[in-house]
């Protein structure tokens, strides 16, 4: 670049690189975590006038530059939490509005702190040290900044922070059962977003040599939200290529400056109709090899045996009096119920009776009015679905969970994302532990895809599985957390035949590795032939108990379910 001696390309290419410092940051929150934060250049605002009030010494005794860019980095992290913690009530266009009102305020505060940031006139820009203080150094400065971004939330995205991120997006409910802590994880992410995006703002203001608010106009807000949107969820390189066109459109259609929110928002309408997955999905080959026709899933006891076994029986899973209505209907009333370790416990029941809700009381999902819930003797938390993982209680759901834009071995790691011994900061350096880590992780849902036997699909997209592949795959998924529970919501719904003697046989070694199984169905089949145990419900209360051979021969139980 320098070579062109073309000052003008220059200080595009400077612009693109600060500004994909700040994107990088926001992508993993809009592409990765899904939050739609469209007023980031709130942060970016705060990072440019710390900056330069700092370095200018407009507040206090002036600082050299590169501290002052470093102290916009802490104020960016602390306010990127700040501006974030909405998005830990408010959902979708809540969470949206409530970023614009942070970009609002931030203007707002430049203009009126004249003694300060200089009001409507402004402030001088940094001036960093040599060698970064010409055109070209900035430059170097700036790509320098960029490529550490790149790196580092690129780190961040391949960790297993950056799948639980995507599976809060995609799969929230599912993230939860997995031990996912939202907030802690989106507060980590706040953090660095804030500090990058704060950073890109003071890089700017060395940029501009001179800032006044009305630089930050949300013209330059919806850019940052854009290039994520254009570049598709989920990837790194689909965001940069939207930052690069974004930043340059209005360059090449400099005649149409002052259409270029009106550019930005054909291309954006372009995009969504086009290419809905954004330029990411153009580059994805994954989406279009094809799958091979006859494939069938033979799953390998041995494997999860290997995957799960344990010798420590941790006792029953009991319920006492469990009671719980929506509106005026007793879902669940009164039920007791005793999964043993090492047993299979089917619990069926007409349509409505209760089953799926009393999965939901014991993982947490929903906090019963009444009852007891014990796992060995010790107190279950009511309602408190993030912590059952760590108590050793996986599920599946009726209707699979799934993240249809990763592949099936990244979706089955999501299920270990609790299990690791290294931190976010770890994964974000990519340290050697972290990479051990994901090396052990990436080991586990290997064999975790064998056991269940979709280990020739691994890296397929989730989304492209037929439905009995997705159901096979969510058991994979609930094994990784090596359960002491397994709980399966009509886990044959869906499945041929021959695919339910193969779910049987899978079943029967996840009992025989020592978990526990309870198991909610509607094929009368398949549970007379694995279960040891059998629970019959009707409108929430047991309507027998005892083992198969007790049920099918159960009066109640044969004429108000079995039928003839
Ligand atoms: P099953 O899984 O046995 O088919 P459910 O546990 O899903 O039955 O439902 C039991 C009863 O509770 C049904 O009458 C159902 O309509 C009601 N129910 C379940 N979930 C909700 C909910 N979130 N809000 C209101 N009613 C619900
Ligand atoms: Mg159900």
């Amino acid at each position: 670049m320098p070579l062109t001696g073309n000052e003008y390309y220059g200080l595009i290419v400077t612009r693109i690189a600060v500004y994909w410092v700040l994107i990088a940051g926001l992508n993993l929150i809009v592409g990765y975590a899904g939050q739609l934060a469209i007023g980031y250049v709130a942060l970016f605002t705060l990072g440019a006038y710390t900056t330069a009030v700092l370095a200018a010494g407009n507040a206090f005794a002036p600082i050299p530059a590169l501290a002052a860019l470093a102290v916009a980095g802490v104020a960016g992290a602390v306010f990127g939490v700040v501006v974030g913690l909405p998005a830990l009530r408010l959902r979708t266009f809540y969470f949206a509005i409530s970023t614009l009102g942070f970009a609002t305020i931030v203007t707002q505060i430049a203009l009126a702190w004249q003694e300060v940031t200089g009001g409507g006139i402004g402030v001088v820009g940094p001036v960093f040290p040599a060698p970064f203080d010409d055109t070209w150094g900035l430059l170097y400065f700036c790509l320098g900044f960029a490529t550490l971004a790149t790196w580092i939330t690129a780190n961040v995205a391949r960790s297993r922070f950056g799948r639980a991120l995507v599976a809060i997006r995609d799969a929230d409910v599912a993230a939860e059962a997995i031990g996912i802590a939202k907030p802690r994880l989106l507060i980590m992410v706040f953090l660095l977003a804030g500090a990058l995006a704060a950073m890109a703002g003071g890089l700017f203001a060395a940029l501009q040599t001179y800032i006044t608010p009305d630089a930050f106009t949300f013209e330059l807000s919806l850019l940052f939200f854009i290039a994520v949107l254009i570049g598709g969820r989920g990837s790194i390189l689909g965001p940069l290529l939207g930052t690069i066109i974004l930043t340059l459109l209005p360059e090449v259609a400099a005649p149409l400056a002052a259409w270029s929110t009106f550019l930005y928002a054909a291309l954006l309408l372009a995009i969504v109709l086009a290419v809905p997955g954004g330029i990411a999905a153009l580059l994805d080959r994954r989406s279009r090899r094809p799958l091979p026709a006859n494939r069938t899933i033979t799953p390998r006891p041995e494997a999860v045996r290997a995957l799960i076994a344990h010798d420590a029986a941790p006792g029953a899973l009991s319920l006492r009096g469990i009671t719980l209505s929506f509106g005026g209907v007793r879902a669940v009333d009164g039920l007791d119920l005793d999964v043993l370790p090492g047993q299979i416990h089917g619990l069926i029941g007409p349509n409505g009776s209760g089953k799926t809700t009393t999965l939901n009381v014991i993982s947490g999902y929903y906090r019963p009015e009444a009852g007891s819930q014990s796992l060995g003797g010790v107190e279950l938390t009511p309602g408190l679905s993030t912590d059952r993982a760590a108590r050793g209680i996986a599920r599946t759901f009726q209707t699979p969970r799934l993240i249809g834009e990763a592949s099936v071995l990244e979706n089955v790691m999501i299920g270990g994302t609790t299990q690791g011994q290294s931190g976010f900061l770890e994964a974000m350096l990519a340290l050697p532990r972290h990479r051990r880590d994901e090396r052990l992780l990436e080991q586990r849902a290997r064999l975790a895809l064998q056991a269940v036997g979709l280990d020739g699909l691994a890296e397929v997209r989730a989304d492209r599985l037929q439905h009995s592949e997705l159901r096979f795959m969510e058991i994979a998924r609930a094994l990784m957390l090596r359960p002491a529970f397994l709980l399966l919501d009509e886990p044959a719904a869906g499945l041929a035949h021959e695919e339910i003697r193969r779910l049987a046989a899978l079943v029967r070694a996840v009992r025989e590795a020592g978990t526990g199984v309870l198991l909610v169905e509607h094929h009368a089949d398949l549970i007379f032939d694995i279960c040891d145990q059998v629970t019959v419900l009707n409108l929430g209360r047991t309507l027998a108990a005892g083992t198969p051979a007790e049920i099918r021969v159960h009066k109640e139980v044969v004429s108000a379910y079995l039928g003839a």
